[in-house]
């Protein structure tokens, strides 16, 4: 059993009430973790302010360092965070390998060299020169899901701390372990105190606390849509500066000259990676019906062969789900599906699986045909291994399908014709496009969705905007 501790003020504070961590694929509890609420939240935000001035005033020079050196020494851990994430969510090893681990090392070497890079922009008048000034904005509120946990919490932490703030987060209290890894990490590499504080529990309790604190001058949050709604109306009143990255309900529009070959593994990948729960995943999947025979069957003999099992095996293509309540929730659109004229292609069920994984949160991967394409199931965001697929006569149509959801976070095109894709790209409504590829990610590029997938953007110069006030000093020659 792992005992995690909130970490505030550079040490492990112990705690009397606590929450229990499963594993998702066994049922198995795993780890403690502190039930922290506004007490805690309290002591962290102080810290976070007694340190503020002191880390504001190192230079960026040193504040990149320290990014590096959290970067080496999470590097030495990669195989902990992916065994632990892996643990955790439930997801397969080799992905939390892959993605996980490898991404978490990357967010802090990432921001620690384009802060370093990062010169911002002077403007010249004929009698002044005027000088921006990229100045912290404070303590900073962070707030992370489960679904890609040290991932989405490094991408936060990383270019907050280079800015010049100090950090008071909190992680999905499903999946607290690698952050908690990350406290050790940041303990054992001597980060002074008070920089980055973590805290755990519940949303509703640690969540709320952070995001109504009056010393907490910036929340980034990233989760559900409703959650960030909540998140907005208290945060907006008090003039905070909010980032929002939330649900995504993504269509991937395939177009009738697609090498279908090359583009079903991908499609494939982008509707069921980490079980369906990206908030980028293709769920809504358009086909041109000129290729709908075809490309129905070849994608649905694709899936079958995916195989569901031990998140720990190297030939798991999925693992569980978070949890037996979300796999439930995704369960009930699979009935909804049904009720609303939905055929199941294949999946639709939790698998059989040997023990102890006969106690886990497995289902697997459901691609439904036959709904329209404006049905609950086919517009709300379910976050799980399930795809619904819906023809189109023409481009207009394909576009007006894609583009009839609350959601705007991403999408793909997939075609022979890379001039006729970008074209349709630019129409969709969502904050960012793939064609002929999925989750290919440059860390420079802008992040974040418009419509209820969120306000604001991240990743590269859009992550040190936020993170920081511009100032201008303008000067009279
Ligand atoms: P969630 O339920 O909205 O929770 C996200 C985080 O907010 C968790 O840490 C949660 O704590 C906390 N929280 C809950 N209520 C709160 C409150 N009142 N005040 C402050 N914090 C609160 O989302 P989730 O189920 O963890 O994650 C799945 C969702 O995240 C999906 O909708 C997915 O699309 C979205 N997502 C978006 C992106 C993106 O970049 N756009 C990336 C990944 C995921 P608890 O865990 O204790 O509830």
């Amino acid at each position: 059993m792992i005992q995690i501790n909130n970490y505030i003020n550079g040490e492990f504070q112990p705690i009397k009430d606590f929450l229990e961590d499963t594993n998702p694929a066994t049922g198995e509890v795993i780890a403690n973790i502190p039930k922290s609420g506004l007490t805690e939240v309290e002591k962290a935000v102080n810290a976070a302010d007694e340190a503020r001035i002191s880390w504001s005033k190192l230079s960026l020079e040193e504040r990149t360092d320290w990014l590096d050196k959290i970067a080496d020494a999470l590097e030495y851990r990669s195989d902990d965070i992916a065994s632990l994430e892996s643990l955790d969510t439930g997801k397969p090893i080799t992905l939390a390998k892959a993605v996980d681990a490898s991404r978490s090392v990357a967010n802090f070497r990432f921001f620690a060299k384009f802060a370093r890079d990062f010169s911002v922009e002077n403007f010249e008048m004929d009698d002044a020169m005027n000088h921006v000034v990229l100045k912290p904005v404070g303590i900073a509120g962070l707030i992370t899901p489960w679904n890609l946990p040290l991932y989405l919490l490094s991408w936060k932490i990383a270019p907050a701390i280079v800015m010049g703030n100090t950090v008071v987060a909190k992680p999905s209290e499903l999946t607290p372990l690698t952050a908690n890894l990350l406290s050790e990490v940041i303990h054992e590499i001597g980060l002074p105190a008070g920089v980055v504080n973590i805290v755990h529990g519940l949303g509703s309790e640690a969540g709320q606390a952070i995001v109504e604190n009056s010393k907490v001058n910036l929340i980034s949050f990233t989760g559900g849509t409703i959650t960030g709604k909540m998140v907005a109306a208290t945060a907006a009143p008090m003039f905070k500066k909010l980032s929002l990255e939330l649900g995504g309900k993504n269509a991937t529009v395939v177009l009738e000259d697609t090498n279908l070959e090359e583009s079903i593994p991908e499609i494939a990948r982008s509707g069921f990676m980490n079980q369906g729960q990206v908030c980028l995943c293709g769920s809504r999947i358009l086909v041109s019906d000129k290729i709908w025979d075809e490309f129905v069957d070849k994608f649905v003999d694709y899936v079958k062969s995916m195989k569901v099992g031990d998140p720990s095996s190297p030939n798991s293509d999925l693992g569980a789900l978070v949890s037996l309540s979300h796999r439930d929730k995704v369960e009930s659109y699979i009935h909804l599906a049904q009720r609303e004229g939905g055929e199941i292609l294949c999946g639709g069920k939790s698998p059989k699986l040997p023990s102890p994984f006969d106690k886990g949160a497995f289902l697997e991967p459901t691609i439904i045909s036959g709904l329209s394409h404006m049905s609950r199931t086919a517009t709300e965001e379910i976050f799980g291994p399930v795809v619904t697929l819906h023809r189109f006569k023409s481009d207009n149509e394909a576009i007006e399908m894609a583009n009839c959801t609350e959601y705007g976070l991403a999408g793909s095109v997939w075609t022979s014709d890379v001039k006729r894709g970008k074209e349709l790209a630019e129409q969709i409504e969502t904050g960012m496009v793939w064609v002929n590829t999925w989750l290919h990610r440059d860390l420079r590029v802008p992040f974040g969705g418009v419509k209820n997938s969120g306000v604001g953007r991240e990743g590269g110069r859009w992550s040190l905007s936020f993170f920081s006030e511009a100032v201008n000093i303008c000067v009279k020659e």
